[in-house]
């Protein structure tokens, strides 16, 4: 295949795609990439903001940190828009359908690639042309999957080097780095008790959070719905859910229905 024009990191402003940054940065992995992409759903935690701002300060990263966003997601889930369905726990059992990654992350990181190599929407990309580096660690290598678009090629620095999770913060303590922040929407559904009493830790994000969780059960959105749904895997209301219990180690980790290797990463 030939070289792609266009070699793209994928940043969640995570652990691991942090780390994927900053070993290409001291060139341990290679090529540099021309650019990295942040898909913001304008709804992370206020510590992974700080952390994205310290990536793009000069010196830290040799590439451009682009910042890209289809708006705010729960202001989108709120208005009705399908298209922003998250990934909630059902009464019942399960978890409802998920369209956020696609549509806050995915496509807007696409539509970003196609700006940077002068294309339109529709405009013909020859296979292979965009190297995209996915920050998926070792120990959640089940996450990994093709992109689905010819042009768009995803590599996996970390599981080509059989780091893990616990391999990158051992790197980023070892070169002096700070631990970056756990990246994902402020009440994604996936997260575990750590998760949680972060948000827990900041009254604002808090009651925040609390609002989403009970308006999913206002009985306009139950119809809408079709049931109950919950933020928390306890499938109780966030105030009264137990955080407490220590998260156990989950295959593939928390983000393990998240496959597209853009959220908790
Ligand atoms: S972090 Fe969770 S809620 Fe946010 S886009 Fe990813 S899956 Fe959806």
């Amino acid at each position: 295949m030939a070289e792609p024009k266009l070699r793209v990191l994928s940043l969640g402003a995570g652990v691991q795609s942090t780390t994927l940054a900053l070993m290409a940065a001291h060139g341990e992995i290679g090529p540099m990439p021309d650019c990295a992409i942040f898909a913001d759903t304008q709804d992370e935690p206020a510590a992974v903001y700080e952390h994205l701002a310290w990536l793009r300060s000069p010196n830290v990263l040799p590439f451009p940190v682009h910042i890209v966003t289809a708006g705010r997601l729960s202001d989108a889930l709120r208005a009705g828009e399908d298209l922003a369905r998250i990934p909630c726990h059902v009464g019942k059992g399960g978890l409802s359908g998920r369209q956020c990654t696609r549509n806050f992350k995915l496509r807007p990181i696409r539509r970003e690639v196609r700006r940077l190599l002068g294309v339109g929407p529709r405009g013909y990309i020859a296979p292979g042309a965009v190297e995209m580096w996915v920050g998926i660690s070792a120990d959640e290598a089940i996450r990994k999957k093709p992109s689905g678009a010819a042009f768009l090629v995803n590599r996996h620095p970390l599981i080509e080097r059989f780091t893990s999770r616990r391999d990158c913060l051992a790197w980023l303590d070892e070169h002096g780095y700070p631990r970056p922040p756990k990246s994902r929407c402020k009440y994604c559904p996936f997260q575990g008790n750590d998760g949680w009493r972060s948000i827990q830790a900041d009254p604002g994000d808090w009651s925040e959070v609390v609002g989403l969780d009970r308006w999913l059960r206002e009985p306009a959105q139950i119809a809408r719905f079709r049931g109950e749904l919950f933020l928390h895997k306890s499938r109780q209301p966030l105030e009264v859910a137990d955080l407490s219990e220590p998260d156990l180690p989950l295959f593939g980790g928390e983000f393990a229905h998240e496959c597209e290797g853009m959220c908790g990463v």
